[in-house]
């Protein structure tokens, strides 16, 4: 199961070179008898011709007179080259017949060659045929030679061996290029199978839960680099969601324990008797009840916008209204701390939902007045462009240090832990902000100058 890719792979890779090897063998064997047996005819012809014109030779016009000897020796030679041949005077008379000469041998050339030809191409349907040659000097004629072969061609010893070397080569070179393909196709197998089975264990381990297993991205292959990079994506996002679900556990419980804590000593001092019940201690217990149940609150709030059924009821809103509303709402604060508050700019109307932009303005405002100097000036800003729309908070108070601007954001994330006790915030309030924001499509950006103060500013698109 675990190699049965690796398998088909090779498998795959060799059935095709099988294939490719047994096309080119079978078509480079058939065109190379083929243009063989073309060669070895039209070599034929010219050797009947040789014979019929050397024979021609061998007369003497001046004397009419044959050289015999030589006929019988030219004769003699053509018999071992496969050609019974018959030479004839004008007159018809025999000068010479390979028959009579030497039936014996004759026979013997003819027989060896009519077997070996049939044996090795039964389909040819040869035979020996006899072909008679004129022979003339000067347009006179002077004899004709009988020439007997088989038809229509014959190989001869060392053309058969030609044919067979050359065969032999052609199948070496099938059983190399067959041995070359199982080594390289079963290397290609496991290059192609090893990063994917790599992929499927950690896939795997991944399942199980094992989030820190990554895979080494060195497949040149695109896809296989493609498959790698998600499974290590996954991974990815899988370790910090779960570093993030166990982060949000710690900070839940840390956050729970130090109010318990004061208000168990406190209540503890109390029944003890160390302590008397006082409208003040009591207040204080009371305050710490408080924030408790105000980060239940935010913890619920942060968890209905992050859950995925989160629904925005968005219409269309005039920004100005949002913001006016929501400043008239900290009227008491704003007055605790002799603050100041302006609202400047223009009024675009935007689609949202009202009810979380107001969230927004309200975690925001809350914050600026947290955080701002007493007396000091606030200012709200109103902007639009084309399509987008926004408002900025701006306060004169502490400011961020701006190594940790790049956390505020973050759940239970508070700038100045000693300083935030005091003021009594759980770190949620802008990772809410920042929640509804981004539903919306925008974004929220950050100035903040520590002693001089900060600008938060929220920008959505229009509609
Ligand atoms: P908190 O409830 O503690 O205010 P937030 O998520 O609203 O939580 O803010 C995170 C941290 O960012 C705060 O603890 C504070 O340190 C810093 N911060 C937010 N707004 C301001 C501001 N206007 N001025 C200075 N610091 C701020």
């Amino acid at each position: 199961m675990k190699h049965s890719l690796r398998r088909k792979l090779t498998s795959t890779i060799l059935a095709v070179v099988l294939l490719s090897i047994a096309i080119v063998s079978f078509t480079s064997n058939y065109f190379i008898n083929r243009l063989f047996a073309d060669y070895v005819k039209e070599q034929q012809l010219l050797q009947s011709q040789i014979i019929v014109s050397t024979m021609s030779s061998q007369y003497d016009s001046d004397t009419d007179h044959w050289n015999l000897d030589n006929i019988s020796a030219l004769g003699m030679f053509s018999i071992y080259d496969g050609y019974i041949i018959k030479v004839m005077d004008a007159n018809g008379t025999v000068l010479w017949d390979a028959q009579s000469h030497d039936m014996e041998l004759c026979n013997r050339v003819m027989a060896d060659i009519e077997q070996r030809m049939n044996l090795q191409y039964p389909g040819l349907n040869g035979e020996f045929k006899t072909t008679i040659h004129e022979m003339a000097v000067d347009d006179t004629v002077i004899g004709s030679v009988s020439i007997s072969n088989f038809g229509p061609y014959f190989l001869d010893d060392s053309q058969f061996e030609f044919l067979r070397s050359l065969n032999a080569i052609l199948l070496g070179i099938g059983v190399l290029a067959l041995l070359v393909s199982i080594v390289i196709g079963s290397m290609l197998a496991k290059r192609i199978s090893e990063p994917i089975l790599k992929t499927v264990e950690a896939a795997g381990h991944i399942a199980a839960g094992n989030y820190t297993i990554r895979l080494e991205e060195s497949s040149g292959t695109g896809e296989l680099k493609m498959l790698v990079t998600s499974i290590n994506d996954l991974a990815n996002s899988l370790e910090s969601m779960e570093a993030m679900r166990k982060q949000l556990t710690e900070d839940v419980a840390h956050e729970l324990r130090t109010p318990v804590t004061i208000l168990q000593s406190y209540i503890e001092s109390m029944i003890d008797g160390m302590w008397d019940v006082t409208p003040e201690r009591l207040n204080s217990c009371y305050e710490e009840v408080d924030r408790i149940g105000r980060l239940i609150d935010d913890l619920e709030k942060l968890s209905r916008i992050e859950s995925e059924g989160f629904h925005l009821s968005k219409k269309s809103v005039a920004l100005h209204t949002v913001l006016e509303s929501t400043v008239s709402g900290f009227f008491n604060e704003l007055d605790r701390k002799g603050l100041t508050i302006e609202i400047t700019g223009s009024q675009p109307i935007v689609s949202a939902d009202p009810d979380r932009l107001q969230q927004v303005a309200t975690n925001l405002l809350s914050n600026a007045v947290k955080y701002a100097k007493e007396g000091s000036p606030l200012s709200v800003h109103i902007f639009e462009s084309d399509d987008e729309a926004g408002f900025s908070f701006n306060d004169k108070g502490d400011g961020i240090p701006k190594e940790e601007l790049p956390f505020i954001f973050e759940r239970f994330y508070r700038a100045d832990k000693s300083r935030n006790r005091s003021t009594g915030g759980s770190g949620i309030g802008l990772t809410i902000v920042k929640s509804i924001v981004e539903a919306h499509g925008g974004r929220v950006e950050v100035e903040s100058v520590v002693g001089i103060g900060s600008t938060f500013t929220v920008t959505i698109p229009k509609v």
